[in-house]
């Protein structure tokens, strides 16, 4: 299991992490650019300029966030059960 921890204060809300994880990439209108057509399947968007995570379980611990986010405001973790 993957735990994301987001760090709101350091994000700047430039959405690089919504359209680099492959889970989000899945609702066509976040691979085109456009942002999310619904929120049913994402693990995180951008609400009020920030990072929010939503569905964390989903996570696949791929880590393509954590490298598309400038400014470090995303780390995984993994949760050994
Ligand atoms: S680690 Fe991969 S699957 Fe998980 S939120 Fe980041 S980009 Fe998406
Ligand atoms: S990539 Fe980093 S700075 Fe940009 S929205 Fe995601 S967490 Fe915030």
């Amino acid at each position: 299991m993957y735990s994301l921890k987001v760090y709101p204060e350091r994000c700047h809300g430039c959405g690089n992490c919504v359209v680099a994880c492959p889970v989000n990439a899945q609702d066509a209108d976040v691979f085109g650019g456009k942002g999310p057509s619904s929120d049913e399947k994402l693990i995180m968007r951008i609400e009020n300029g920030v990072v929010t995570v939503l569905k964390p379980e989903l996570c696949g611990g791929c880590g393509a966030c954590i490298e598309a986010c400038p400014v470090d405001a995303i780390e995984l973790e993994i949760i050994k059960k």
